[in-house]
């Protein structure tokens, strides 16, 4: 009998973050930068959350990084996800912090502050490419 498994769920992006999913599918990412005090922010937002002018570009960055947490799941919190995997907040060099996971890496490589870089990776059974981080070639 054929082993039965979820999909993995389906991005929705908002009207708010789709130019940041549509950069990803370009292999871009992006982040809005406020055009009155330069402030880069993610997640996609209105207002910037430091002077409050709706004023912004999105425009592309690096994709370097650094790792700012991490933690490894052992439990199936939701059977779509094969364990064990890594989430991880990495601190971009713009400064705006993402989550995502760390991969072209064992688990047990990965430690605080680790340099990173962005790849796009393709969702198993789907078309969306995500934002997901390696260690940067030294
Ligand atoms: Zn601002």
């Amino acid at each position: 009998m054929a082993e039965f498994k979820l999909p993995k769920p389906l991005l929705a992006p908002s009207e708010d973050s789709k130019p940041f999913w549509d950069g990803c599918q370009r292999q871009e990412l992006l982040l809005q930068k406020c055009d009155d005090c330069g402030f880069h922010r993610f997640p996609p937002s209105v207002l910037c959350p430091r002077c409050m002018s709706m004023n912004h570009q999105w425009v592309k960055v690096s994709g370097k990084a650094r790792i700012f947490s991490w933690q490894v799941t052992h439990q199936p919190f939701y059977p779509a996800w094969d364990t064990p995997y890594n989430v991880a907040i990495v601190e971009l060099e713009e400064g705006p912090r993402i989550h995502s996971n760390i991969i072209g890496c064992n688990n047990d490589d990965i430690y605080i502050d680790m340099p990173v870089e962005v790849v796009f990776e393709k969702v198993e059974d789907q078309e969306w490419l995500l934002p997901k981080f390696k260690p940067s070639a030294k």
